[in-house]
């Protein structure tokens, strides 16, 4: 299959083409019409898969549809993983003039907080950073009220350090109305019981 039959945008599957990716990996194949389609993904796939385009691509899709807000909050366990998240939302949304924050410990959180407070397109947090962040700050929490999609990413390691207090903060500021998206390289017993926490019906795609 190609990227413009998964139901991309032109401009979508043109920076996909210059960005070398010919065709959609197998997590993308599945994934993309889902997501675009609105449901809420778990999808089971390890780096190296093509996960982050997998998700990346139909949320810039959406937000050139209609940008609003932080449209997508996107959790990482780790510093390292939050900067080639963003790399990558910007590679992809190139021709959007997307703008991405990275917000994440031992950066110097004042300058995050205005950061957010500038409602940037897409977030990539790490869990304890952005807890801190918006219980010391109400207008940094109400910076979520509109957001359109939650992405865990490598959402095993995340659970695995025990985030799940964070994730309640972070739950409790984003609408009820809206996407959430775990990607995991393994399925794990705390996996399963966030997913039932939600109340969605995910669809599972374990590739
Ligand atoms: P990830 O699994 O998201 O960490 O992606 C691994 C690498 O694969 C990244 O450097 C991507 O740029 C690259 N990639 C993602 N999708 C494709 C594709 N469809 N074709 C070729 N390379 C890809």
């Amino acid at each position: 299959s190609s990227f413009s039959e998964l139901g991309l945008s032109e401009w979508a599957v043109t920076t996909c083409s210059e960005l070398g990716m010919k065709k959609p990996t197998r997590v993308q194949h599945h994934c993309i019409p889902k997501i675009l389609a609105g449901s809420d993904v778990l999808g089971v796939a390890e780096t190296g898969s093509g996960k982050t385009a997998a998700f990346a691509l139909p949320i810039l899709h959406r937000l050139a549809e209609n940008p609003y807000g932080v449209f997508a909050l996107v959790v990482s366990p780790t510093r390292e993983l939050a900067y080639q998240l963003a790399e990558q939302f910007r590679a992809l949304g190139s021709s959007l003039h997307v703008r991405c924050t990275v917000v994440i410990g031992g950066m110097d959180m004042i300058t995050q907080a205005k950061a957010l407070m500038q409602r940037p397109h897409i977030v990539i947090a790490t869990p304890g950073r952005i807890k801190v962040l918006i219980e010391e700050n109400p207008d940094i929490a109400s910076v979520f009220s509109r957001t359109k999609f939650l992405v865990l990413d490598e959402a095993d390691r995340v659970l695995d350090v025990g985030f799940e207090d964070e994730l309640r903060v972070m739950f409790k500021c984003l609408p009820k109305k809206r996407q959430t998206l775990l990607f995991s390289a393994t399925m794990t017993k705390e996996l399963d019981l966030l997913q039932h926490s939600t109340n969605k019906a995910f669809c599972y795609m374990p590739y």
